[in-house]
């Protein structure tokens, strides 16, 4: 296979956005570490990651080659609390932070780890009930909430908005992801928020609404089977 390059820089030039506020996490879930390797000699650091047991293999891996610049990986999937110790251990960015529940297990397993992981957290902006995250009236509070764990650094707000296959009717969920955003800034509750947003369907759209971060893995590294 060969990895296909997201057009990050055209959309965000568009979008008159600065390129260095956007990073692009590209998401392996479900793909061999073969095709990983091939992203890291293109240059790609951040990878999303869903499923433990086959995280676990690629972290490892990666972990034995001794890489001038380390890779950075992201959890991207629904946390269990009986996970929360691994998810501690190998990840270094969880973007599924939707219960305090979860962010305290995280809290406890770095302390003794003595480790910082970067969180964002997770919002159902769709409203949806077949999907996680915490409803957009009750973010504020909640991200309060999460920031008071000493080992977690909030760097935002992610989502997953309602699938549709035109980019342009999921613009809408974005913008109101950053208008969650400044809000978390206006009241002071974090000093700049991060916006995880946008994936292989949609990113250019995200981006253009604000996303300074997104998650790729189709138009990356093709279909999943
Ligand atoms: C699978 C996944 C993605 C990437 O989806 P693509 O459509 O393949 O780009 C992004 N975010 C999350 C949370 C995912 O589970």
């Amino acid at each position: 296979m060969s990895i296909r390059t997201p057009t990050i820089q055209y959309t965000s030039s568009k979008a008159g956005r600065d390129l260095s506020n956007v990073a692009l996490v590209a998401v392996s879930k479900r793909k061999p570490i073969e095709d990983i390797a091939q992203a890291v000699t293109a240059g790609q650091t951040h990878f999303g990651e869903n499923y433990l047991q086959d995280a676990q293999d690629k972290i490892d891996h990666f972990q034995s080659q001794n890489l001038c610049s380390p890779l950075v990986w992201h959890f991207i999937g629904r946390i269990q609390s009986n996970k929360a110790k691994t998810i501690a251990q190998l990840f270094d960015v969880v973007e599924t932070v939707d219960r305090l529940k979860i962010a305290n297990a995280l809290q406890k397993h770095l302390v003794s780890l003595n480790k910082i992981m970067q969180v964002y957290v997770q919002i159902n902006i769709g409203r949806e009930s077949q999907k996680a995250g915490v409803m957009p009236e009750d973010a504020i509070e909640f991200v309060k909430q999460v920031a008071t764990n000493k080992q977690l650094q909030v760097n935002g707000l992610m989502a997953m908005p309602p699938f549709n296959a035109d980019p342009e009717q999921t613009r809408k969920y974005f913008r109101q992801m950053k208008e969650l955003a400044k809000k978390v800034e206006k009241q002071g509750v974090l000093e700049t928020c991060g916006l995880s947003m946008g994936m292989s369907g949609d990113y250019p759209v995200a981006i253009e609404e604000g996303a300074t971060l997104v998650r790729v893995g189709t138009a990356i590294f093709g279909e999943r089977s």
